[in-house]
């Protein structure tokens, strides 16, 4: 089994294990690869998450830069002594603006003899994170005119950017955005403007489909999703997605059963925080890869003496591994 997306709580304040511990239970299950991609420092203490604020801005920034430096140590040594999993090191790109996707390319030019490839994610619309708490995400789309079809479009274009600018070999939790989105959110579906239940034109966003909504938005997933496949990039598949209780793992199905009629490539991950999220809802992941998109493969990185190659495995033969009496 494989996992192209990890972090620990030794490098990152939202995480909670050691990374040793992650690692150990990666062997522990049986996975053949485990990717560890700590997120990249963040430049700018508006950045800062409430849980890496000591008060001290300059010493905050620091710290995320030492710690990823240790990271990237530790890492190798892991990777080094490896008898179980193979280890593949990358880091996951905090795409919160222009200036960070910039400083995420000169993170992989400085240090390409550890950073193998990067996890092309985004985590902020407008310069607001969308996936730490209810309040923030319901800002981030006030800023974009509290009009939902802009947040996405504002997403959209972000993430544009950062395919473009970075070329990501993984791209990480493709829809991202609708997962702080409340279920009983209405729109005015003319405009995308958010509005009150019971007002004239409302829709709930339950009743309808974010992708084939809004004409201008679906044009801007299948260019993203072209430009993806014109460079050779890799759909992840997030199961904490599925961990953070959304009814599909990331890329929900719309979004991936688009992406797969496109010809798009799909890798596994789990986003693990911690060592109980280690393979977290891959059962779960197995059955909508076969059932729901009904994929024939499933892609993977390999690392052929320091230069990586995809390779795939059949769903059919992946579903015959011992790894699935884990579960
Ligand atoms: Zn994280
Ligand atoms: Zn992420």
């Amino acid at each position: 089994m494989y996992s192209h997306h990890s972090h620990s709580g030794e490098y990152v304040a939202h995480g909670v294990d050691k990374l040793d511990d992650m690692v150990a239970r990666a062997n522990e299950m049986g996975f053949e690869l485990y990717c560890l991609t700590e997120h990249m420092p963040r430049l700018d203490s508006k950045y800062l998450y409430p849980e890496e604020k000591t008060g001290r801005t300059e010493s905050d920034l620091e710290t995320l830069q030492q710690k990823f430096r240790k990271f990237m140590d530790h890492a190798l040594t892991i990777k080094r002594h490896s008898h179980g999993a193979k280890i593949i090191i990358g880091m996951e790109v905090e795409g919160c603006d222009s200036q960070h996707i910039a400083y995420a390319k000169s993170l992989m030019e400085q240090y390409p003899d550890v950073l193998q490839f990067c996890v092309g994610s985004v985590h902020h619309v407008n310069e607001i994170p969308i996936d730490f708490n209810q309040d923030m995400w319901t800002e981030a789309v006030k800023v974009a005119g509290n009009n939902f079809k802009q947040f996405m479009i504002d997403y959209l274009n972000m993430q544009y950017k950062l395919l473009t600018e970075l070329k990501p070999l993984v791209v990480g939790h493709f829809d991202l955005f609708k997962l702080l989105c409340p279920q009983r959110l209405c729109v005015n579906t003319q405009t995308g403007d958010i509005i009150d239940e019971g007002s004239p034109g409302a829709k709930c966003i339950q009743q309808l489909s974010i992708l084939h909504e809004w004409e201008d938005v679906e044009s801007l997933v299948v260019r993203n999703l072209q430009y993806i496949i014109s460079y050779g990039g890799l759909i992840e598949i997030n199961t904490a997605g599925l961990r953070k209780k959304l009814l599909d793992p990331f890329p929900g199905r719309e979004f991936a059963i688009l992406a797969k009629s496109m010809g798009a490539r799909f890798v596994l991950s789990d986003d693990a925080h911690a060592v109980s999220h280690v393979g977290v809802c891959y059962d779960k992941a197995l059955k909508y890869m076969d059932e729901v998109l009904r994929l024939q493969e499933l892609h993977y990185l390999s690392d052929n003496s320091g230069s990586l190659e995809i390779k795939s495995v059949t769903i059919d033969s992946l579903k015959k591994s011992p790894f699935w009496e884990n579960y």
